[in-house]
Formats: C-alpha cells, sequence, structure tokens
C-alpha cells in the first residue's frame, strides 16, 4: 500500500513519514498544494493524508480539482482545532474522514487502515484466503494458525493482494503500490518478492496470469 503525505510542517510530515513506514507503507512526501495536487493526479495512491492549510494551494482546492478529475482515492484531511467550517468544506470538497491536529499517531493509522480496506471494499481488518491470514492492524500472518515472518517488501505486496483478492493485479499495479516514488524500481524485484511470498506462503496461493499479472485466490478457486 502507498500514500501520499501532503503537510508544509516539516516536522509533522517527518513524523508522519516514519510512523507510516513503521506500519509497513510505502510514503511520498508533498510540501505544498501545487506538488501535492500534481502527486495524487498522476500517481496511484491507496490514501492520502492532506492538510488543508498548505501554501500555493490550499488543501480545499486541491481535494475539489482531484475529484472534479475522477481521482477517487479516500483522503483524510489534518483539519486546525476547533475549525469546524473546515471540517465542513473539507466533506464538501470530497474528502473521506479527518483528524484535527494535534491528533493520536494510532488514531491516525487505524482511520486509515479503516479508509483503505473500505474502498477496497473489505469490511473487516482481518483479510484472509483458504489457510492464510492477515491482520492489518498488527500487521501480522497466520499459515493454517501458525505464524508466518514476512519482511516489509513481502507485507506489502501480501497486503495489496489480499485486499484486491480474485483480481489480477498486473506486476506494474503492484510495483506503483508498493514502492515510494524515489524509490529505485526494478520491476524485476516484484517477480522475486512474489517467489519468496510462495515459498513462505506454499504454492496455489498467488496464481500467475501469463502476460497479465498475478491473482491471489482460495487455493481451489
Ligand atoms: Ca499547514
Amino acid at each position: 500500500m502507498r500514500l501520499l503525505v501532503i503537510e508544509d510542517d516539516k516536522r509533522l510530515s517527518g513524523q508522519l513519514k516514519e510512523a507510516l513506514e513503521s506500519a509497513g507503507y510505502a510514503v511520498d512526501q508533498a510540501f505544498d498544494g501545487e506538488e501535492g495536487h500534481f502527486l495524487g493526479d498522476t500517481e496511484p495512491y491507496d490514501a492520502i493524508v492532506l492538510d488543508l492549510g498548505l501554501p500555493k494551494q490550499d488543501g480545499v482546492s486541491v481535494l475539489k480539482q482531484w475529484r472534479k478529475g475522477g481521482r477517487t482515492a479516500p483522503v483524510l484531511i489534518l483539519t486546525a482545532r476547533d475549525a469546524w467550517s473546515e471540517k465542513v468544506a473539507g466533506f464538501d470538497a470530497g474528502a473521506d474522514d479527518y483528524l484535527a491536529k494535534p491528533f493520536h499517531m494510532p488514531e491516525l493509522l487505524a482511520r486509515l487502515r479503516a479508509l483503505i480496506r473500505r474502498s477496497a471494499g473489505q469490511a473487516s481488518a482481518l483479510l484472509s484466503c483458504g489457510p492464510l491470514s492477515f491482520d492489518t492492524s498488527a500487521g501480522t500472518c497466520e499459515l493454517n494458525g501458525k505464524d508466518v515472518t514476512l519482511t516489509a517488501h513481502e507485507a506489502r505486496i501480501l497486503a495489496y493482494l489480499l485486499h484486491h483478492k480474485g483480481k489480477i493485479v498486473s506486476r506494474t499495479e503492484l510495483t506503483e503500490h508498493v514502492y515510494a516514488q524515489d524509490f529505485d524500481r526494478d520491476s524485476n524485484t516484484i517477480e522475486v518478492f512474489i517467489g519468496r511470498l510462495r515459498k513462505k506462503l506454499g504454492e496455489g496461493m498467488i496464481h500467475t496470469h501469463r502476460g497479465q499479472g498475478y491473482r491471489m485466490a482460495e487455493p481451489d478457486a
């Protein structure tokens, strides 16, 4: 899962990046509204954290432009405390959730998890596929009730496939959703990670569709 953080307060942005990365996300940062709008318009994020008070272009107008252009990524806005009119403007512009500053990081993480799974059509925080279960809040994975240890990249790929269970996900799509923008992407590494996941999870969980991509499905599907 890949996120965009648009926040001009460098310190807060750094804290967000750190917390989100340790929660397993790939994170891109933008520090003003123009840059943020551009990234959200051109890169496929699984969720966006958007501060409303931004230099160059304010958050509400950034969000309005995205929605007008058909960009549907879930957006959580950060508002000033007690500024109820900001929240109203944000929701009217197409925000999916909000947090007032200052906020507690665990609450932000929980709200983002909920946004991401709702946008993928998943109601539960526990994603499963046959003998496999993945707890998105704890970031833990079990196969037949036994813990499976995954690296950050493996977990990100597995989470994306599980959020889109039953659908064919192309290598390009996976690449775009598991690496941050500044990461040195080599599409071959996706194959390496898939190979490692198969070793850990057993064959038959991640199906290869030649020339199209990968599909996570129940072992008998
Ligand atoms: Ca700000």
